[in-house]
C-alpha cells in the first residue's frame, strides 16, 4: 500500500466501518441514547485522531451530530463508563445476532426437512418427463442424500442419472434413475476427494466421439466412471469403443461387459 493511500485511509472512514460502527451501536447515539432517524448519526473517534486516535473500530463510536460538535476534540474523561456501556452493548448485541443466526439455522434446518427435498423430487419429475411422483419415502430417501450431498452435488447426480438410464421415459427407467442418484453422487464426491484422475476415461470417450454420428457425452463418461469402478481393463474399454459401430451398441456391449 501506497504511502497517499495510507494517508487517505486516515482521512476518510469506509461505508463498511460506519455501518458495522452503527450496527454495532445498534443506530443509537451512545452519549445520549438519541437514535436514527430522530437524529443524524455520526461516528466519533473515542481518543481523537489528533491524540492519535484511529480508525479501529474499538476506537470508533456512533455518536449524534450535536454530541459530536460539543464534545469537539477533547478526550472522554470518563471514557471507563462509556467503555463499560459499550462492552454491555457489544454483549447485547451479540446475543441478538446469535439469536438471529439460530433463528436462520432452525428455517434451514425446517427448509433441509421439508422444502428443499420436496423442490429437488419435483426437479426429478420434471427431468424424467413421465408421470412419476415422488412419494413419501422417496422423500426420505432424498433427505438422507441431503444429509451426506450438497443441494447442488444431488441436481448434478439427477442430470447424470437421468442421461444415462432414460430412454424411452417409462415409470420403470425413472425408478430405477432415481435409486442411482445416491451412487452417482457418492462416485463423484470420492473423485473429488481423492482427485482420481480421469484422463484415460476421457479419451475413451474421445473415440468414441470420433466414431459415432451420435454420443451423449455426459452419459458416455458415467458408464466408462461405473465400469471403472467396477474394475474393467482400459485396454478392454478402448476395445469395446474401437469394435462398437454406434451408441446404441456401445452402450449394450458396455452394460454386458459390467454384468459379467
Ligand atoms: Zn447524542
Amino acid at each position: 500500500m501506497s504511502n497517499t493511500n495510507q494517508a487517505n485511509k486516515r482521512k476518510s472512514m469506509s461505508k463498511k466501518v460506519r455501518f458495522e460502527v452503527f450496527k454495532r451501536d445498534s443506530f443509537i447515539c451512545q452519549y445520549c441514547g438519541q437514535s436514527a432517524p430522530d437524529v443524524v448519526l455520526h461516528v466519533d473517534h473515542i481518543n481523537p485522531v489528533s491524540k492519535g486516535g484511529g480508525n479501529d473500530i474499538m476506537n470508533l463510536v456512533t455518536s449524534c451530530q450535536a454530541c459530536n460538535s460539543g464534545k469537539s476534540d477533547r478526550l472522554l474523561t470518563d471514557s471507563a463508563a462509556i467503555d463499560k456501556q459499550k462492552a454491555q452493548l457489544d454483549e447485547l448485541n451479540e446475543k441478538r445476532q446469535q439469536l438471529e443466526m439460530m433463528i436462520e439455522w432452525r428455517e434451514t434446518l425446517k427448509d433441509f426437512d421439508g422444502g428443499a427435498a420436496q423442490r429437488i423430487a419435483t426437479y426429478f419429475e420434471g427431468q424424467c418427463d413421465c408421470d412419476i411422483t415422488i412419494n413419501e419415502s422417496g422423500l426420505k430417501n432424498i433427505q438422507k442424500w441431503m444429509k451426506k450431498f450438497s443441494y447442488a452435488e444431488i441436481l448434478e447426480a439427477i442430470d447424470c442419472a437421468v442421461d444415462v438410464y432414460i430412454k424411452s421415459y417409462t415409470m420403470d427407467e425413472a425408478s430405477n434413475a432415481f435409486s442411482k442418484v445416491p451412487r452417482i453422487c457418492a462416485t463423484r464426491k470420492k473423485e473429488k476427494e481423492t482427485g482420481v484422475n480421469e484422463r484415460h476415461l476421457y479419451y475413451i470417450r474421445g473415440i468414441l466421439k470420433n466414431r459415432f454420428s451420435y454420443c451423449n457425452d455426459r452419459a458416455a463418461i458415467e458408464i466408462l466412471r461405473e465400469a471403472d469402478s467396477l474394475g474393467i481393463d482400459e485396454q478392454d474399454l478402448k476395445d469395446i469403443a474401437i469394435e462398437s459401430r454406434n451408441w446404441t451398441e456401445w452402450q449394450m456391449t458396455m452394460h454386458q461387459a459390467m454384468e459379467e
